[in-house]
């Protein structure tokens, strides 16, 4: 299993794709920051319309990403993003909803799933845990937004358990991705942050926690692990979870990070759509 940048495609973007999902069934990418439209703090591929970025632009970028990977942008299915824990399911009457304006976004929603053919999920990150989830047996797909507060909220387990309860997938069947996010590398918490984390993973401190080397008081956190081991725990198997450990702070020449770009940043996509 891989995680890898790939250059081309329709409009000679940069996209990462995992090797878990199978090219027959699905369709999927995660975005750079290269080769989009808008300037500044944007530059370029911004894919976000809640960030303060013209509403053109970012119209012009999803649209070059979505060429890229011969989907319709006009279907694109997106929602407001609110480092909550809400899950939707969506069908073909959501196709278009937050896709050239914010305010049509499925609202206090951090999920989505379907099993709708030739229907675009796509979620915005800059720095949080970007996690697509697949069946290729039932055919269905899944996106969330893992923050920290996502994430702490158990997002990643919450998805699959809507995938199985509304479609009756099977976790042992799903494959899924844990994609470029901020790594421990980067991601100091303070102890209360840390202290939710202990609370609702306790068997995964060691693996999610470490003392930060620089700051007393300051714990590094491991948020692509922790999503990792929320999909490993209710049931998808080790060798069905793609983790690209790509950090987006050390790399925000190649993403937008929240962190390292002081707040003012764009926002990179993760698509997943079903053929
Ligand atoms: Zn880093």
């Amino acid at each position: 299993m891989s995680f890898s940048l790939k250059y081309g495609g329709k409009g000679n973007l940069w996209i990462g794709q995992f090797s878990v999902f199978p090219e027959d069934l699905f369709i999927h990418g995660v975005s750079t920051r290269h080769g989009g439209f808008s300037k500044g703090d944007f530059d370029s591929l911004n894919l976000g319309m809640h960030v303060n970025d013209g509403v053109l632009e970012v119209w012009e970028n999803r649209s070059a990403f979505c060429e890229a990977l011969e989907v319709e942008p006009s279907d694109l299915v997106t929602c407001e993003q609110v480092h909550g824990d809400n899950v939707v399911k969506v069908t073909r009457e959501d196709a278009g909803k937050g896709a050239c304006n914010y305010e049509t976004a499925i609202k206090e929603t951090d999920a989505l799933i379907t099993n709708e053919r030739n229907l675009p999920l796509m979620l915005f990150f800059a720095d949080c845990t970007p996690i697509m989830i697949a069946d290729p047996v039932k055919k269905v797909i899944g996106v969330a937004h893992g923050g920290w507060k996502g994430t702490v909220s158990y997002i990643a387990i919450k998805t699959v358990g809507a995938m199985i309860r509304e479609y009756g997938c099977k976790p042992e069947d799903m494959v899924a991705s844990v994609g470029p996010a901020i790594g421990p590398c980067c991601y100091e918490v303070g102890d209360e942050v840390a202290e939710q984390f202990r609370k609702s993973f306790p068997e995964m401190e060691k693996e999610i926690l470490a003392p930060s080397p620089e700051h007393k008081g300051k714990f590094q956190l491991n948020l692509w692990r922790c999503n990792e081991l929320q999909l490993q725990s209710v049931g998808l198997k080790k060798e069905n979870i793609d983790s690209a450990e790509v950090c987006t702070a050390c790399n925000n020449k190649q993403f937008f990070s929240y962190r390292a770009d002081k707040g003012k940043t764009g926002r990179i996509g993760a698509l997943l759509c079903l053929r």
